[in-house]
């Protein structure tokens, strides 16, 4: 009876811990640097990963520094030794992360790895790429977009030793800034991704698509169906204006090109297509006549060159200043950020905010 009960304790703590589990990733949080602090929550070992050998014991709480040429081995990884890598904290240099750490060494410097479950590497994310006193709903839509996101691009860095970076390049992850709401969110929507397909999705996102999001191959050349243009509930959000002198607009383009004399591009309406248009109203291409020279420029170019809020715009050339007016933020694939806050305050649920942008996806649960 006895024998039972243990058997039963040990199945019961193994389904447990099971529950908690989620696929470890990579994340990047410094190259390229001579030493780094380091601090565990839990007693840890190290471990020579060449060999896969413990090389010593870390104890907790206890500040210390890795320096390069102290470093007997090539890459190291400091893991809990008796607890889930969930809940080990590891402080690497001022800033704390969730699970442990591999440290790689090369050309005499060292790359600075956080070893992380997904789940708990979301918790640094969320707040990072979405307000987090945006409605329970979007978050959830934003949860599973980044779980997606970082599973998709697992092998985007492998030649730099891990899978993301910790920037705006993979996704922005601060391990220590921590929300309720956020956290709920990643909780509400554990283990779940995109798949079109049975495949898992590219999921783009950005801030806010002004009216219309945009067909994927209008933007990056090529062409994924779920990542279809679609339009928004509210047409027009606000607009936003960008201006130049006429002096100042010329000299972008250098000497050759001489004094701007004019622009040809069709009036913006949301949703409308023209030859110099894409099906969302974005500006394909646009004409700038000089005195010199006449350029025919990209919309994608124009809002790069001038740093545009987005390639949603009107453009006019009055009283020797160039006049940008447009609507939305960021390149406008996928889901608009703006816009699955207000789907959320009207009542939609995130499978719906996301069955919307993410045109004939099904939702998923990995784990
Ligand atoms: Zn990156």
């Amino acid at each position: 009876m006895k024998k039972i009960l243990v058997l039963m304790i040990l199945l019961l703590m193994g389904r447990a811990e099971a529950a908690g589990w989620s696929p470890e990733i990579r994340i990047g949080i410094l190259s390229g640097v001579e030493q780094v602090t380091l601090k565990v929550s839990a007693p840890c070992i190290m471990i020579d990963k060449a060999k896969n050998e413990t090389i010593t014991k870390v104890p907790a709480e206890r500040k210390f520094i890795v320096k390069v040429p102290n470093m007997d081995f090539d890459s190291i990884e400091i893991r809990p030794e008796k607890i889930p890598l969930k809940d080990l904290k590891t402080t690497i240099d001022e800033h704390e992360y969730f699970g442990g750490v591999r440290l790689n060494k090369a050309d005499g410097k060292l790359t600075v790895v956080n070893l992380v479950p997904i789940e708990e590497y979301l918790r640094g994310v969320l707040p990072e790429e979405m307000s987090p006193s945006y409605p329970l709903e979007a978050l959830k839509a934003q949860a599973v977009a980044a779980r997606s996101f970082a599973l998709k691009n697992r092998d985007k860095h492998r030649m730099d030793g891990f899978d993301l970076c910790a920037t705006t390049h993979c996704q922005v992850y601060m391990g220590d800034k921590l929300f309720e709401t956020t956290d709920k969110a990643i909780t509400d929507t554990r283990g779940e991704i995109l798949t079109y397909k049975d495949k898992l999705i590219e999921t783009s996102f950005h801030a806010d698509s002004g009216g219309m999001t945009e067909n994927v191959a209008d933007v990056w050349g090529r062409n994924l169906p779920y990542l279809a243009a679609v339009k928004e509930i509210i047409q027009l959000g606000e607009s936003w204006t960008v201006k130049f002198t006429a002096k100042d607009f010329s000299s972008r383009f250098g000497e050759n090109f001489g004094e701007v004399k004019a622009i040809k591009l069709s009036k913006l309406k949301i949703g409308t297509a023209a030859s110099d248009r894409t099906v969302s109203g974005r500006v394909r291409t646009a004409q700038i006549v000089g005195s010199k020279r006449t350029l025919t420029l990209e919309g994608t170019e124009l809002r790069r060159k001038f740093s545009l809020p987005s390639t949603l715009f009107d453009m006019e050339l009055k009283d020797k200043e160039i006049i940008f007016t447009g609507y939305g933020r960021g390149h406008g694939v996928g889901m608009a950020q703006k816009g699955a806050k207000s789907y959320a305050l009207d009542g939609w649920s995130y499978k719906k905010i996301l069955e919307h942008y993410y045109c004939d996806t099904k939702l998923k649960k990995l784990y």
